[in-house]
């Protein structure tokens, strides 16, 4: 059935959820020119309100160079440097970041890999890390285009921003009942708002959307904590296995743990130990844990994020999957998705929702 009566509220686009992918989608399409509305359930511990937020080239135990960063990165810098400008709100703080190495192993491994597959991303520091502060008995190397994004503050500049507007809305949405679909739109009631299309970014609670569910997570809890660290003064994210990074105040974020099965937003005494010791094994000052958080990580089987819309139902769209790497991959996904709306292009079936689900009648 269509639209009888003339809503409240007209938008373009309605976008489900304000973490890291449903903000950078509203971005995108508001710069674009559409008419962009958000809604959001508020939750204080989501992925993104606890996530370091960092952006790293060279990762992992074999030294990788991170999936598409030439293409994701000039992307991501100029897109947040837009938006801090829009807004007036400093968040993105590009700063060198170190590795230490916890092996001669590993120092010959970066040896052989860097010269050849990422000379232009990486060097030996001119300023090591303090030898007091730090085991750097293998020596470290140091990554150049490296930066932090301070999310939550990213996250609540962008809702002042969209509220002024009057297109935030604050409420949660149940998708099995709270959407009426047109014919080429969707209605949600509750605020007389009546949109082209509806975009859910929810992240590890869209595993449970009803209408994108046959799409597979392969999610992963992680932990995180916020130290006091007097004296450390080192501005560079330091990394071994897991990550410290000065965030002001001698106060500093560090983490973060894996755990696949146990996917639930509960910090533990065995994830608080195991960061601990962790970061005792290379950094020799004292240190106070001042706060503990866990959220789990939208991971989608195939660690790739995807976008596009539903087979049968088009006004239904989807950008979730921004797994561990979101602040570097959310302004590219959401800009080729915003691309693919205003050209009508095709989504490359490598990221697109459409291929990856397995639609029975829904
Ligand atoms: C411990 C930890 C450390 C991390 N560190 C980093 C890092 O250093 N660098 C990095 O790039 N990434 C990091 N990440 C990953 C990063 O947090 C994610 O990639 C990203 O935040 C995911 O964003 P999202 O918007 O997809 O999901 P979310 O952050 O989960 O956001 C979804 C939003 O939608 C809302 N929502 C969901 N369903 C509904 C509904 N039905 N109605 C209304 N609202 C709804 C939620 O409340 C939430 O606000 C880390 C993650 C964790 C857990």
């Amino acid at each position: 059935m269509e639209q009888s009566q003339i809503m409240k509220h007209e938008f373009d686009t309605c976008i489900i959820g304000q973490g890291l992918a449903g903000t950078t989608l509203a971005w995108t399409l508001h710069r674009m020119g559409q008419r962009v509305a958000v809604i959001d359930r508020d939750e204080p511990l989501s992925s993104s309100r606890i996530a370091a937020g960092l952006i790293t080239p060279v990762t992992g135990k074999r030294f990788v160079k991170s999936w598409r960063f030439d293409d994701f990165w000039p992307i991501a810098t100029e897109f947040y440097r837009a938006i801090e400008k829009e807004t007036g709100t400093g968040f993105f703080h590009q700063r060198n970041s170190v590795r230490l190495f916890a092996s001669r192993e590993e120092q010959e491994l970066f040896a052989q890999k860097s010269n050849r597959d990422y000379p232009e991303l990486v060097r030996y520091p001119e300023n090591p890390v303090n030898e007091k502060n730090f085991d750097r008995s293998f020596g470290e190397f140091e990554m150049t285009q490296a930066a932090r994004l301070n999310i939550p503050l990213y996250l609540d500049a962008s809702r002042d921003y969209f509220s002024r507007k009057n297109s935030y809305f604050n409420a949660e949405i149940n998708p099995s009942i709270d959407l009426q679909l047109q014919n080429n739109s969707v209605i949600l009631k509750q605020f007389e708002l009546h949109s082209k299309r509806i975009i859910f970014c929810e992240g590890f609670s869209g595993s449970k959307n009803r209408w994108f569910e046959s799409v597979r997570f392969d999610a992963a809890k992680g932990e995180i904590l916020t130290v006091k660290i007097p004296g450390l003064n080192e501005q560079r994210a330091v990394h071994r296995g897991i990550w410290l990074v000065a965030v002001g105040d001698d106060l500093y974020r560090m983490g973060a743990t894996y755990d696949r099965k146990n996917l639930n937003t509960t910090p533990t005494e065995t994830g608080r130990e195991e960061l601990c010791s962790r970061l005792s094994n290379f950094m020799r000052l004292p240190f106070e844990v001042l706060d503990h958080h866990a959220a789990v990580r939208p991971i989608i089987l195939g660690r790739k994020p995807l976008i596009g819309f539903h087979p049968q139902y088009p006004q239904m769209g989807y950008f979730n999957g921004l797994g561990s790497k979101g602040s570097l991959q959310a302004p590219w996904f959401a800009d080729t998705f915003a691309q693919s709306i205003s050209e009508n292009n095709n989504i490359p079936s490598e990221f697109n929702v459409a291929t990856h689900m397995n639609v029975q009648n829904q």
